[in-house]
């Protein structure tokens, strides 16, 4: 059999059944009796309610939309699902009259696929409220001293809450800087028109060079060989070479050891392109109950500030503090401070919950694909290591650990609908997962009745109920970082409200 005649479910199928409705044949149908002036004004009303619902979809996907695709078809899921569907403008296929058979055949609208809403094809999605980063900016700021630059850090695509939209709303927030941490994120950014000053907070490779040179993205400096075929480059074509100078106080990542710093600087001083337009240092335990280290690093930074002045060398904008610094530690503050998470609304430790007013800017939702009454005794999901009291409905949501729902959450969450928090059972799977509505009525609460497309908020809050990343983190024992760029860079949706 040739490759190309391996069926693909499409090719060669059996003729329908006498009597058999497609659903083609249901959407010819519906047309016939629309043209005809058979439907009746309710359903017409219906047909025009929902494609407006698919036209806000459709703008809030192609736009990475402004609405929240929470709203935007209440009225859409509440029709059953195999009332509305013949009737959906997607739906809508080209005619093509054969000349030679009689009969009509048709293709599809690949304009209109392309437009149904990344919400509508998958029930789940991320949204992004930067109203609540343009806050967490101007509630941080106000903490800081009035001089003191806002570096909006936005490395990762914006930890996952999407890169351009995140210093956008920065910049409109009055953050001066931008920081990422490739010259891929820098260039994404020019290219969105974002003309702020950029900074990579790495050396990038030396084959980068023409890059930061026709992006205009300043690299952080930590080699003399970069340093110098840098300064070759832009001198070569005109330009000047700026650039802040990383200075490894402690951390040990990268940098110039904080006591070869005057050594370095007299290795590339002789370049006339060079300019340094800042200089700065990196905390490795600004988050960290105990701040002996931190005050180490502080000291030697603060000493190598002071010596590059000694010697005559102005060191340019000085900065240091990360989010839990800033937080933290006004006295590092400097002229400017590099905040990433903070932004996004999540408290970097302990120690600064509640310093300043920061609102959670990622929820995670998804809509009820299943609805299963399980048996007394029946397990659930890979593994059947949940068994069901038989008192509970389960639901399963198509969310799993290629959306960022890490499996070792499994069992140990909760989700939260209608306000209620209910608990995710059985395993992870990669797409999908389960939760249990006890079906009960308990406390004088009403019963809970679950329904295909009903909202589930995994991330975030609904009502008086809320689930955290920050909890999140703290069952898997890591750090918030890593579960928002699990999210907010997986294979789910972001939307934008
Ligand atoms: C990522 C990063 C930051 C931001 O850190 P947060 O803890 O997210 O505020 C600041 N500085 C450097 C050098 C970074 O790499």
């Amino acid at each position: 059999m040739a490759y190309d005649d391996i069926p693909n479910g499409f090719i060669n199928q059996p003729r329908k059944k006498p009597g058999f409705e497609s659903a083609g044949d249901a959407i010819r149908k519906s047309r016939r009796e629309a043209l005809s002036g058979r439907s009746s004004v309710s359903e017409s009303l219906t047909r025009d309610f929902e494609r407006e619902a698919f036209r806000n979809g459709w703008q809030a996907s192609a736009a990475r939309s402004q609405q929240s695709a929470s709203t935007l078809s209440a009225g859409f899921y509440a029709q059953p699902q195999s009332k509305r569907r013949h009737k959906n403008d997607v739906f809508d296929y080209v005619k093509m009259p054969d000349s030679i058979s009689g009969k009509d055949s048709f293709e599809f609208n690949y304009d209109k696929l392309h437009k149904i809403a990344d919400t509508e094809e998958r029930w789940s999605w991320v949204e992004i409220d930067r109203n609540a980063i343009h806050n967490n900016i101007m509630a941080i700021r106000r903490t800081l001293d009035p001089q003191t630059m806002f570096m909006a850090v936005v490395k990762a695509d914006g930890y996952g809450h999407g890169g351009v939209a995140c210093a956008k709303t920065a910049i409109n927030a009055g953050a001066e800087y931008i920081g990422v941490a490739t010259i891929e994120e820098a260039i994404a950014l020019r290219d969105a028109g974002i003309d702020s000053p950029i900074l990579i907070l790495s050396e990038p490779p030396i084959a980068a060079i023409p890059l930061l040179l026709a992006y205009q993205v300043m690299p952080s400096v930590t080699t003399v060989e970069f340093a110098v075929r840098y300064a070759e480059e832009a001198d070569s074509i005109g330009m000047e070479a700026p650039y802040h100078l990383k200075v490894n106080t402690g951390m040990n990542r990268i940098g110039v050891r904080y006591d070869h710093v005057l050594d370095f600087l007299s290795q590339i001083s002789f370049h006339r392109a060079l300019d340094l337009v800042g200089t700065f240092t990196h905390f490795a335990t600004a988050d960290a109950p105990d701040n002996m280290d931190f005050n180490l690093q502080r000291q030697r930074f603060e000493d190598v500030i002071r010596m590059m002045r000694g010697a005559g060398i102005e060191p340019g904008i000085v900065h240091a503090a990360n989010s839990a610094a800033t937080l933290r530690y006004p006295q590092v503050q400097y002229d400017m401070v590099r905040v990433g998470l903070a932004m996004y609304g999540c408290f970097p430790c302990e120690q600064t919950f509640g310093s300043v007013n920061l609102l959670p800017a990622m929820s995670v939702h998804a809509r009820i694909t299943q609805v299963n009454k399980v048996p007394v005794g029946e397990g659930v999901s890979y593994g059947l290591v949940h068994r069901s009291n038989g008192f509970g409905k389960t639901c399963t949501i198509p969310v799993g650990y290629a959306d960022g729902l890490r499996r070792g959450l499994s069992n140990r969450i909760g989700f939260i609908k209608d306000g209620r928090v209910y608990p995710q059972v059985g395993n992870i799977c990669m797409d999908q997962c389960m939760f249990e509505v006890d079906d009960r009525s308990r406390y004088g609460k009403a019963k809970s009745d679950p329904k295909i497309g009903d909202k589930v908020t995994i991330v975030g809050s609904d009502g008086d109920a809320f689930v955290t990343i920050d909890e999140m983190a703290a069952i898997l024992n890591t750090i918030p970082y890593e579960l928002m760029i699990g999210f907010g860079s997986s294979r789910l949706p972001r939307v934008y409200i």
